[in-house]
């Protein structure tokens, strides 16, 4: 593995135990790319997706060339070393996430095809007319619109908890919108629009004596710190491949096995069947019963090689490292002025995501300077528009972290900025 993990062995070093995210660039082939400018690319955009590792990339590329067939159907060597692979990585995802079993972990596209999963067979086969279900304002459209949906298309009523000021989820809404009864809280454990940390422990007690399940949309959690639904309690998650250094086209669903069991499939076809006859089918067990057709197989693989890249680097370690550039940037944004930062103040509550409005500037147009200066961003409303709406802006420009960042990524990000206000001033 060409990882390196020497403590203070580069700028971004300077976390007590942690690794370097200036080392870790040279994992990552894409920093070998020039940018149009000739300017080394300070690549802030992991919250839209990650760029990939070597090790991923080479394990993709083994795959294919020397261990690719169709899965779980080949009475040949290849295709059971295949399937072999295949399965590895769902154990390997398993344990990423404290499953109580690899059954427990059902592959899908990606977040969002995992969460309308649920919502098209759990919440089809459970919510009524005239039943409650709760989201919240912060969430991306992944987690609002499919809801949406399901509760137009049953009769259901679709709250949704309110955000303070600065970007937390309002914990008296919470408990008053509990105290309706909703059937099911669904809820981000970290937001990509204001970099919010969900108090989740809190939320999954709460929901529970409530009487609700929850579904936790880890798309932007699970990259970045540790993700346990066994310690958490919750009752689904989400999660994308490629915001966590995997390859695009992969997601997970983990439920507990006994609510899959019970839900019907989602969709139907190959694989998800044990025997079809002119009369009807019967369906496989779970995981399979969830995943109709041929999977994607390599991608699969792929998720797993990512996981153990993350695994070797340490889940505590990746968040502390993402906490102290987070600290930096922020302490860095709050004095230049004419900016304005979104989101809670407390690190502890923060993750590597940095939303921010500079005075008089759209934000396309931030993106735009920045990129110029070889500064990688997003900026839009997200796909997280009731945010937008929450705080009266139409965009924002936003800078997120990750793994290979260091702290000149840090001072790259301030003097973009001050590029665009010498630009437009
Ligand atoms: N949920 C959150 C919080 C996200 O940030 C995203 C993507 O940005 C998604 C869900 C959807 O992820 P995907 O587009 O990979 O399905």
């Amino acid at each position: 593995m060409t990882t390196q993990m020497t403590p203070g062995s580069g700028v971004g070093s300077r976390i007590p135990g942690a690794f370097s995210g200036t080392a870790l660039r040279t994992d990552f082939p894409v920093f070998d790319r020039p940018t149009g400018t000739g300017k080394r690319l300070v690549y802030l955009d992991a919250a839209a997706s990650a760029p990939k590792p070597r090790r991923v990339i080479e394990t993709i590329a083994d795959a294919y060339g020397h261990h690719y067939a169709n899965v779980h159907r080949g009475i040949y060597e290849l295709s059971e070393d295949a399937t072999a692979r295949f399965e590895a990585a769902r154990a390997t995802v398993a344990r990423f996430v404290g499953a109580a079993s690899p059954r427990e972990i059902v592959f899908a596209r990606n977040a969002t095809e995992a969460i309308n999963l649920v919502a098209y067979s759990w919440g089809r086969a459970n919510l009524r007319a005239g039943d409650r279900m709760l989201t919240t304002q912060l969430e991306h459209h992944a987690n609002i619109v499919p809801w949406q949906q399901l509760c137009r298309e049953v009769g259901a009523t679709l709250d949704y908890v309110s955000i303070t000021d600065d970007g937390r989820l309002d914990p008296d809404d919470l408990r008053a919108h509990l105290a309706n009864g909703p059937k099911l809280v669904a809820v981000a454990g970290v937001s990509n629009a204001l970099g919010t940390i969900n108090p989740l422990t809190e939320i999954v007690r709460l929901a529970h004596e409530a009487g609700a399940l929850v579904l936790v949309d880890a798309a932007q959690s699970a990259p970045h710190m540790p993700t346990d639904v066994a310690a958490l309690g919750c009752d689904f998650l989400a999660l994308s491949g490629h915001k966590m250094l995997g390859p695009s086209g992969i997601g997970v669903l983990w439920a507990r096995r006994e609510l899959l069991e019970a839900m019907p499939p989602f969709m139907t076809g190959g694989s998800m069947i044990i025997k079809v006859t002119l009369d009807g089918a019967e369906w496989n067990e779970v995981p399979y019963k969830f995943e109709a057709g041929t999977p994607a197989i390599v991608e699969a693989i792929g998720l797993g090689e990512a996981i153990n890249y993350l695994t070797d680097l340490g889940m505590d370690a990746v968040r502390e490292h993402e906490r102290y550039l987070f600290e930096q940037a922020w302490a860095a944004l709050r004095e230049i002025p004419g900016v304005r930062l979104l989101g809670p103040d407390d690190p502890a509550i923060h993750a590597g995501v940095i939303s921010f409005v500079l005075d008089g500037i759209h934000p396309h147009d931030v993106a735009t300077v920045f990129d110029s200066e070889g500064v990688a961003v997003r900026a839009g409303h997200h796909c997280a528009q009731p945010v937008m709406q929450r705080y009266d802006i139409p965009a924002t420009t936003r800078a997120s972290f990750y793994v290979y960042n260091d702290t000149d990524d840090v001072e790259a990000l301030a003097s973009a900025i001050r590029a665009c206000q010498n630009l437009f001033s």
